[in-house]
């Protein structure tokens, strides 16, 4: 019935879809609301009991609008190398509050080696797992899938930019589609073999001129998988300009054909830096960046310290201030060199940006 709703949801055009969003999220997150009012929130530690721990920081693919994949000091600054099992094991030991965890950012979740171990632990600590940030699902075998499906990772936006493999392969470049169609048919039969509805899976489709035109056979394939189809405009629209924006504008279901239209539409402008307080990005290495965009300086390390003591840190403390404009830039906080800041000196975050 869950899964039923979320499909029903998930094919709705956007303005419908996300006006339902914003009253379902009003209605959740009133109560938390009230009782974050009165406080000072640079004082306050996490909000919920999620977190983003990024399980790996290597991907296969050579996508062009990639920052890791662009900018050398990003890929320097996020490293290459996976989340260990026995560090995620002590962590989620010691944070026993932690019950819903994102994998996935910048790396690809499935080129972690002990993603087994940490899919069967999370499911023995009652620990929800989800990729929602993408995968690509190009390098994973049968058993890991199975274990997606038998101890419940709860949802999974796969990347696929294409409907056919030469156009997918135009921007996700060293990917195979033919692959990917064939480990989501694997899940797929394994959801079927354990009566399970989980993993949810996700079809994203990046709108980009060499692409535009396949959105309505990607829609019906999405479908025939059983699958969500979430169409998004390109963050790097310069990058395969698109091409017919009133084909894009209709076939996409967002009724718009650019991201400043989108913006001007619906006024609507997601920051990261509410990660700050509702689900902390951590590093496969165990740094504490706080949200899914630094890649310029952490906060401690939540591996060789405490969670606790990295969020409770004076440079953390002073982050949240300078994001809610209670203080100025401080060349040590990462922020400071951050695009996104810029948004922020003119619109501090205010409580209801960041709780509701
Ligand atoms: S300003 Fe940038 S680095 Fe700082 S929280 Fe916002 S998105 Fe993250």
């Amino acid at each position: 019935m869950k899964l039923l709703i979320k499909k029903l949801f998930g094919s709705l055009p956007y303005k419908y879809k996300y006006f339902l969003y914003d009253i379902h999220k009003f209605i959740k997150n009133s109560p938390k609301f009230l009782k974050y009012y009165s406080k000072d929130l640079s004082e306050v530690g996490m909000i919920g009991n999620s977190i983003l721990l990024e399980s790996s920081g290597n991907c296969q693919l050579k996508c062009p609008s990639c920052s890791i994949g662009r900018w050398s000091n990003a890929r320097k600054f996020i490293g290459k190398g996976y989340l260990k099992f026995e560090d995620f094991k002590k962590f989620v030991d010691k944070n026993s509050s932690i019950k819903n965890i994102e994998l996935s950012n910048w790396g690809e979740v499935f080129l972690n080696p002990e993603l087994k171990d940490i899919i069967k632990y999370s499911y023995d600590k009652k620990i929800n797992l989800i990729a929602r940030n993408g995968v690509n699902l190009n390098n994973t075998n049968k058993e890991v899938l199975e274990y997606l499906v038998k101890y419940k990772f709860r949802y999974i936006t796969i990347s696929i930019d294409g409907a056919t493999n030469n156009i997918y392969r135009v921007y996700r470049r060293g990917g195979d589609l033919n692959r990917v169609i064939e480990n989501i048919k694997t899940i797929n039969f394994y959801k079927k073999r354990y009566n399970s509805e989980f993993p949810i899976l996700s079809w994203q489709f990046i709108i980009m001129g060499h692409n535009e035109y396949e959105l309505p056979i990607a829609r019906k394939k999405a479908k025939e998988l059983n699958m969500i189809f979430l169409p998004k405009l390109s963050a790097f629209p310069s990058i395969f300009p698109i091409k017919d924006e009133e084909f894009v504008k209709r076939e996409s279901g967002l009724g718009v054909g650019s991201k400043d239209e989108f913006r001007k539409k619906y006024k609507r402008n997601y920051l990261a830096c509410k990660q700050f307080w509702i689900s902390p990005q951590i590093n496969w290495d165990g740094r504490l960046l706080g949200c899914c965009l630094n890649m310029c300086g952490d906060f401690g390390n939540v591996f060789e310290s405490s969670l606790d003591e990295c969020l409770k840190s004076e440079k953390y403390i002073y982050a949240k201030k300078m994001l809610l404009g209670k203080e100025k830039a401080r060349e040590d906080i990462a922020c400071s060199k951050c695009w996104a800041y810029k948004e922020i000196l003119k619109n501090p975050l205010k409580k209801k940006d960041i709780i509701i």
